[in-house]
């Protein structure tokens, strides 16, 4: 059995807490300590207990307060040699021995969870996604990716948990408010995925194993919640997919932790 919750997701911060009865992790730790602290408190989980913070990339909104919860808690931190090296002045000193680095898709054991990374398309210097493992549940985090290859399908295909990005709305980004190069990058390759390309990516990824996927890192200005749901269902339904009954389609929030869920392989 593995919980999860969404803390925060989007561009002013992400975090995610994954735990078995012994271990627990961060994937990600994008928001101040204190707010990273509040969110746990939220769904009755203490910083106390945590055993790593894995990271993705070395942006603001992904390591934000991973030096403060590091030195507070004595929590060690994962990521590979460039994302350390471009996340350094933003987290802060980490001692020696709280610092591990691996290499990208070498699979790594914190407690009784085991992590995979895998390489994604981000304007980063060597973004990953995850896929951690708790016995034969798994549960991958797939977020701020320009595109998907077949290869990062065959990574988070099969997950019983699925944290995927659906960032912006092809047409309120066209249209709406942000700078022409903004525009450009969010589209490009390194930039983003759209609500329509990530219902497309769960066409091939969701299997009968498929339990819950939840939406991430939503704009606050290219996207609307309501919006994302309805073009991802939409997609999902008209591939034949029973959205609510085979698994669930969730949001998550800016501002506020999902609930803490419990899932296992069935
Ligand atoms: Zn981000
Ligand atoms: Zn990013």
């Amino acid at each position: 059995m593995v919980r999860y919750s969404v803390l925060a997701s989007g561009s002013t911060g992400n975090a995610i807490l994954i735990q078995t009865d012994t271990t627990s992790i961060l994937v990600d730790a994008g928001l101040s300590g204190k707010q990273i602290e509040k969110a746990m408190h939220e769904i009755g989980v203490s910083a106390d207990c945590l055993d790593g913070i894995v990271i993705t990339h070395e942006h603001q909104d992904h390591v934000k307060g991973a030096g403060i919860l590091s030195r507070r808690y004595k929590i060690p931190v994962f990521c590979n040699q460039k994302t350390w090296d471009g996340m350094e002045h933003i987290v802060g000193e980490i001692k020696t021995g709280y610092q591990e680095i691996f290499c990208t898709g070498d699979r790594m054991e914190i407690g009784n969870l085991a992590l995979e990374s895998f390489a994604i398309s981000h304007d980063a210097k060597d973004p990953v996604g995850y896929c951690v493992f708790a016995g034969n549940t798994k549960i991958s985090v797939a977020t701020d990716m320009g595109y998907v290859n077949a290869k990062m399908k065959q990574r988070i295909i099969d997950s019983d948990a699925l944290i995927i990005e659906a960032n912006h709305d092809v047409e309120m980004l066209r249209i709406g408010p942000y700078p022409w190069h903004l525009k450009q990058r969010i589209l490009s390759d390194h930039g983003h995925l759209s609500n329509e390309t990530a219902a497309e990516i769960l066409t091939e990824v969701i299997t009968a194993n498929t339990q819950c996927v939840h939406l991430a890192h939503l704009s606050a200005e290219n996207n609307m919640p309501v919006l994302a749901h309805m073009t991802v269902k939409t997609i999902l339904e008209q591939e034949q997919f029973k959205v609510g009954q085979e698994f669930d389609l969730e949001i998550t929030y800016p501002d506020k932790p999902t609930k803490l869920r419990s899932v296992r392989r069935r």
